[in-house]
């Protein structure tokens, strides 16, 4: 039987275009056995020897994490290889290195390809393989897996290692006292409890200290008592650290490991021919922004400019385009008899999907100043920042990337917030972020924010903004808790960060950046918003008022010509406007919305909001577009013209606190219907996009009562 050569190495490596290059056409595709995780096996034939080789699932760890990493270490463990090639990043050598020095612990036979030098080198990082090698004690090879540069000298020093898996000594690294102590206990308690395990015996007690979940399984089947002692040991140990160094044992772990690791790298094995400079004014830069104490404020202060600038430079475009679209509705009105067409168009059409385009303004330059953001590398910095945050509520530090993306910022969208979940390796941290990045502010909620606060808080926009952006990252997190500490309880998994150095931006970049953004924000408004505000235009305008009813105010209008007073005009108008008023009730939505009052106007909502609301689980700009909608079909003041923010600003039942109560529910309820198919789809399970829709709406109405009853009862002089 030919020896097998098994790739492992973290995602995106290289691996399988490294296994392409040995094995070519020899391939064949499974999948090992039980999961639905790729197994990938192939022939590399030299010389006249024939190797099998195995392209295993990326890992960044071997502890079991994933069902990749779970999957990888069970083939290394079980069918012991007969040598592995670890497939390094160059460019990323610290961060690769930290499994390869997992594979030495294990004490399996390991050589090192170090690939993409080529990519490395284009970036000014040159690697020495050799000093490497010298210092970690294993081969490395510099490849280049794309073109097949390095796969035979790679393929030598491989096949060197084959017969060698006894002599390898596992490498061992000092824990620090506390943990070195615990694991010369349990390493002696597991080589009696234990004698003829796969699994080295120090190995087997740092995983338990690493609350490795299938270790501990498979301890408690081979031998109960030694796994209740281990246990014992290892809560002594998290107590322990827990109490001297605030954190748990697995960080602590980690952190030696990158010691070990940073220690070798400092001796001469990189050369950093660019940028030398640039990482180092990176590094100054980063100890004043990412300062535990000035940091926060600094991030606060950045997010409160972004909104400032914002509001203020979009003020001039976004009057240009309110003009621009009563225009339109001018011509459209002296041009087209009344009638169905008429409506639709300057109702549905106009005043829909205008009330959404209007705001493009907004969002352009909101999203420029997130592209600068973005570009210069500070977002990172905030994702470093809240990572400690996100982790006493039970998230991860590789949340906060999909929580910025959702709009945690500002004009994010849930849908590849939540595909950005795919990072989190932990299944309940993974989650939890999926059920709480819809908190955030997306793309398609400011249009809902901007005109509610252009009508009602305009001396205040960007610390209004402030505040519901506070309110949003409150919700989600303490949510977040709520949901870790119930329906998703467990451990939370550790996680390393990396800062990528400080960059300026390029003009043209940020042009790009903010231009693709505003453009499918304006595609959205003009495809499907178009769409479903023709659709809710219809609910609004049919059936129409019944025969008697428009008969009724048919004598009305009668009486008022007939009569000698001298305000004709007037009172046919607010006849006009009562007739609307009427047959915008009396239509399919308007007949939903008042039923649901009964409920909602605890809330503060009345029917017209409803409708909106309904309307806006198809996408949160429909509140919007349905708002212009029913207050230009249910026409409040005929003389009025104005936009829609003046209209509401003046519409009975409306004020500040309707407006925050509205804010605050917009903020929480149902995702949109994408978003929901996405967490359904990601969670894996219908059951998770339910109570997203229950629990979100739920939570929203709770808090818009808790605003509105707490607002209108005079508590605040209001
Ligand atoms: P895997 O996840 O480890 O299987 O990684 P892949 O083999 O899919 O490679 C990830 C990406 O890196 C692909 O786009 C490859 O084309 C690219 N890549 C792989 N090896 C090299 C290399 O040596 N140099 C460069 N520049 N790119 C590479
Ligand atoms: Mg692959």
């Amino acid at each position: 039987m030919s020896a097998t050569i098994a790739l492992a190495g973290n995602p995106n490596s290289g691996k399988t275009t490294l296994f392409n290059a040995l094995t070519g056409a020899r391939q064949h595709v499974g999948n090992y056995p039980g999961v639905t995780v790729e197994r990938k096996e192939g022939s590399y034939v030299a010389n006249g020897q024939t190797r099998k080789v195995i392209d295993l699932p990326g890992m960044y760890s071997l502890t079991a994490y994933s069902l990749e990493e779970l999957v990888a270490r069970d083939f290394l463990v079980q069918e012991k290889p007969a040598a592995i090639v670890n497939i390094v990043d160059a460019a990323n050598l610290e961060r690769n290195l930290y499994l390869t020095v997992q594979f030495m612990e294990l004490g399996v036979p390991v050589c090192i390809a170090l690939n993409m030098v080529d990519a490395a080198k284009k970036r000014g990082i040159e690697i020495h393989g050799q000093q490497l090698s010298e210092l970690m004690g294993v081969p490395v090879v510099p490849t280049v897996a794309r073109s097949g540069q390095g796969k035979a000298e790679l393929m030598q020093a491989a096949d060197k290692l084959i017969g060698a898996r006894e002599k390898i000594p596992p490498l061992i690294i000092s824990y620090g006292e506390d943990i070195d102590r615990a694991l010369a206990e349990m390493e002696d308690d597991i080589a009696i409890g234990l004698p003829n395990s796969d699994y080295p015996a120090r190995w087997l007690a740092l995983k338990f200290l690493e609350n490795d979940e299938q270790i501990f399984g498979f301890c408690q089947k081979e031998n109960p008592d030694l796994f209740a002692r281990l246990e014992t040991s290892r809560e002594r140990v998290a107590r322990h650290i827990a109490t001297t160094l605030a954190t748990c044992p697995e960080a602590v772990i980690a952190d030696h490991r990158y010691g070990y690791i940073k220690a070798i790298i400092k001796q001469g094995v990189i050369t950093h021919h660019l940028d030398q400079d640039r990482l180092f004014i990176s590094d100054r830069i980063d100890r004043v922004v990412t300062n535990r104490f000035a940091g926060p404020l600094i991030m606060v202060a950045v997010i409160m400019a972004l909104y400032q600038f914002t509001f203020s430079y979009s003020e001039l475009p976004l009057t240009w385009l309110e003009g621009l679209f009563g225009w339109l509705s001018g011509i459209v009105e002296a041009t087209l008899p009344d009638g169905l067409l008429k409506s639709l168009i300057i109702s549905g059409i106009i005043n829909g999907v205008g009330g959404v385009l209007g705001f493009a303004p907004i969002i352009m330059f909101m999203f420029f100043g997130i592209a600068i953001l973005e570009d210069s590398g500070y977002l990172a910095r905030v994702s470093f920042m809240l990572d400690r945050v996100f982790r006493s509520f039970g998230l991860h530090g590789a949340s906060v990337m999909p929580f910025i993306i959702s709009g945690g910022i500002a004009g994010g969208c849930a849908v590849p917030g939540v595909m950005a979940t795919r990072t989190i390796k932990s299944p309940r941290e993974r989650l939890a972020t999926l059920l709480t990045v819809p908190f955030m502010n997306c793309g398609a909620k400011l249009p809902v924010f901007a005109l509610l606060v252009g009508a009602f808080f305009a001396e205040h926009e960007a610390q209004v903004m402030l505040i519901i952006t506070l309110i949003a990252w409150g919700g989600a997190l303490l949510s977040a808790k709520l949901l870790r500490s119930t329906v998703i309880k467990g451990e939370s998994t550790p996680f390393i960060m990396e800062l990528p150095p400080y960059r300026l931006p390029t003009f043209r970049g940020l042009l790009i950046h903010t231009w693709e953004r505003t453009w499918q924000y304006v595609k959205k408004a003009g495809t499907v918003i178009l769409a479903i505000s023709i659709v809710l235009w219809a609910l609004m305008t049919f059936p129409g008022l019944p025969e008697t009813q428009q008969q009724a105010f048919e004598r009305q209008r009668a009486t008022v010509t007939a009569s000698a007073s001298q305000d004709h005009e007037e009172q046919l108008g607010a006849i006009d406007a009562r007739e609307a008023e009427a047959a915008l009730r009396h239509s399919i939505a308007g007949q939903i919305g008042t039923a649901m009052e009964s409920v909602t106007h605890l809330a503060g909502f009345d029917w017209r909001t409803n409708i909106a609301l309904v309307g806006g689980f198809a996408a949160k700009e429909v509140v919007v577009s349905t708002l212009g909608t029913a207050y230009s079909l249910g026409e409040i003041d005929p003389e009025e013209t104005g936009s829609l923010a003046a209209t509401l600003a003046k519409a009975p039942g409306w004020n500040p606190v309707v407006a925050f109560s509205l804010i605050v529910f917009t903020i929480f309820y149902a995702p949109c219907f994408v978003t929901v198919v996405c967490i359904a789809r990601e969670a894996g399970s219908w059951k998770w996009g339910a109570f997203s829709i229950l629990f979100n709406t739920t939570l929203a109405f709770g808090f818009a009562v808790l605003v509105y009853q707490i607002g209108s009862s005079g508590i605040f002089g209001a």
